[in-house]
Formats: C-alpha cells, sequence, structure tokens
C-alpha cells in the first residue's frame, strides 16, 4: 500500500464508509446541503459592546465559566451541555465546526460523534491528533434544537467566545468546517466550492475551507475533495511556518 493509499484509508476513503439510516437521520449538523445560514454583521450598541470588550478581556478560566453560565440566546433553555472547545491551547491548528450535536450536548465536548470519528481520521491522515497542536471549537457553544443550523443571532451573541478562543490561541492556520462555519467566519455569503483551495483571512489569521464531516458522511465522493483541502492545508502551514522562520 502507498503512502498516499494509507492516508486515504486513515480518512475512511478506502473502503468507503457508509452512514445507516437511523445515523443519517439523528446525524450532527452540519450539511452543505442544507439552506444556506444567514449571516449578520455584528450592530453596535452599547450593551453589546460593553458585553465584547469584557469577554476580550477573559482569561482562559474566566471564558470557560462564561460559556458555561451563558444565557444570551434561547439555546441555553434546551441544551444539556455547553461546548466550551477542546484542545491544545497553544494550537498551530484550528478546526472550527458549527454547533454541537445530540452527542456533544450529552458530553459536553465537540465532534464526539459519527462526524467526529470521521475528523479524527481526517486528523489522522494529516498527521495531526486532536489535542496535540490541534484545537476544535464550534460556532455556537449550545446545540441547536434538532441539529438545525444557529440561526443569525444566535451565532451574533457566541461569536464574542470564539473570537476570544482564537486571541488567545492564536493559531497559525484555521480550517472552517463547512458552509456555515465558513459563512460566520468570513462574514459574507458564499458558496463552498468558490471558497476551497483559497487562503482566506479571519482577523489577520489564515483560514481555509472544507466541507464538513457530517456531510462528507452523506456524500462520500467529496471525500475525496476534503483530502485536497487537507493536503492544501498542510502546505499552507508548511509555507506559513518557513515565512514566520525566516522573519
Ligand atoms: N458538528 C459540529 O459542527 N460540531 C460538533 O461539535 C459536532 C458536530
Amino acid at each position: 500500500m502507498t503512502r498516499r493509499d494509507e492516508m486515504l484509508k486513515e480518512m475512511g476513503l478506502t473502503p468507503v464508509w457508509r452512514l445507516r439510516a437511523r445515523e443519517a437521520a439523528t446525524q450532527t449538523s452540519g450539511a452543505a446541503g442544507r439552506a444556506a445560514p444567514p449571516v449578520v454583521t455584528p450592530q453596535p450598541s452599547a450593551f453589546q459592546d460593553d458585553r465584547r470588550a469584557a469577554v476580550m478581556r477573559m482569561d482562559w478560566q474566566a471564558l470557560k465559566e462564561a460559556v458555561a453560565q451563558c444565557f444570551e440566546c434561547p439555546l441555553h433553555a434546551k441544551r444539556n451541555k455547553t461546548v466550551f472547545g477542546v484542545g491544545d491551547e497553544n494550537a498551530d491548528w484550528m478546526f472550527i465546526g458549527e454547533g454541537p450535536g445530540a452527542d456533544e450536548d450529552a458530553q459536553g465536548d465537540p465532534f464526539v460523534g459519527q462526524a467526529g470519528k470521521l475528523l479524527d481520521n481526517m486528523l489522522a491522515a494529516i498527521q495531526l491528533k486532536r489535542g496535540h497542536n490541534v484545537y476544535i471549537a464550534n460556532i455556537v457553544k449550545c446545540r441547536p434544537p434538532g441539529n438545525r443550523n444557529p440561526e443569525a443571532g444566535e451565532a451574533l451573541k457566541c461569536e464574542p467566545y470564539l473570537q476570544r478562543q482564537i486571541e488567545l490561541i492564536r493559531p497559525r492556520l484555521i480550517v472552517a468546517l463547512g458552509r456555515v462555519a465558513a459563512l460566520n467566519l468570513l462574514q459574507r455569503d458564499a458558496t463552498i466550492a468558490s471558497l476551497r483551495g483559497r487562503v482566506l483571512q479571519y482577523k489577520g489569521i489564515p483560514l481555509i475551507v472544507t466541507y464538513h464531516p457530517a456531510y462528507l458522511l452523506r456524500n462520500l465522493t467529496d471525500k475525496a475533495k476534503a483530502w485536497e483541502d487537507l493536503c492544501f492545508a498542510v502546505t499552507t502551514m508548511q509555507g506559513l511556518r518557513v515565512a514566520s522562520d525566516n522573519r
């Protein structure tokens, strides 16, 4: 088996994964096939400015407590656990998904269900491991009921938390998993196809876009494109490291 074959096997590309019907029905969020998520540009208001400023001053401990006790949007009402994020707080790599599904809501960690298994395989395919130089978070920290897309107002209330996480980690590269993550981070509407294969920016941090693992579980043929995106991410990271070494 060639090295490439081994990597594709790690990603579940050979043999191809198939979701059973029940799993597909209860699959976590993140389908590129769903309606476009609304994107709302943050509107200034004195109260929200104060809240944002307070969040931007938080250290990790304060931020974790703030998320655990957050009642800012209606998602708090039905959550079991908030899902803060997990991994290396000094990571070079940050992977950002959409929002917790049922498994994540029960366990309090991101990407622990079927989509999470595929994400772990995707990481392994490029020699990465959850928690080792990798941080994983979501656009929203509480589960949208029925695994619907987060609404614009929900994403907006949660956005300072993610922004502060990114500021504290200062990753070299962000990988947006799926359209909801990409559009919320980039604050503009676009198709996944138009965003893939490019180095974009989130507040000065390089960002690339790939498919959401839950989408890939349903759209097996796009796994090959996700593999291309991962290879692109690796070469982008290599370039970023060389550029910072030469500085
Ligand atoms: N889908 C996401 O976008 N995030 C998770 O944590 C789990 C599934």
